[in-house]
């Protein structure tokens, strides 16, 4: 089993919060709001503990790392 680099426990997951945030642009067209259509979604994944909630992992690639995933 895989352990956690911070407190040692014994984890067998981490637990993850995906932040998305929708950045675009607004103007005016005929007197009202107008949106840009074309924003781009940028987001944030963090993994984290699930004993000691600690931020282990930013990337697949690491979690996989952690959880002893080939
Ligand atoms: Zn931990």
């Amino acid at each position: 089993m895989a352990q956690c680099p911070q407190c040692r426990k014994e984890i067998d997951h981490l637990d993850y919060v995906e932040e998305r945030t929708n950045v675009g642009s607004v103007g005016v067209e005929d007197g009202r709001l107008a949106y840009d259509e074309e924003s781009t979604p940028e987001i944030d994944v963090k993994y984290t503990c699930p004993e000691c909630a600690s931020n282990l992992a930013e990337s697949e690639v690491e979690v996989k790392a952690i959880l002893g995933v080939e």
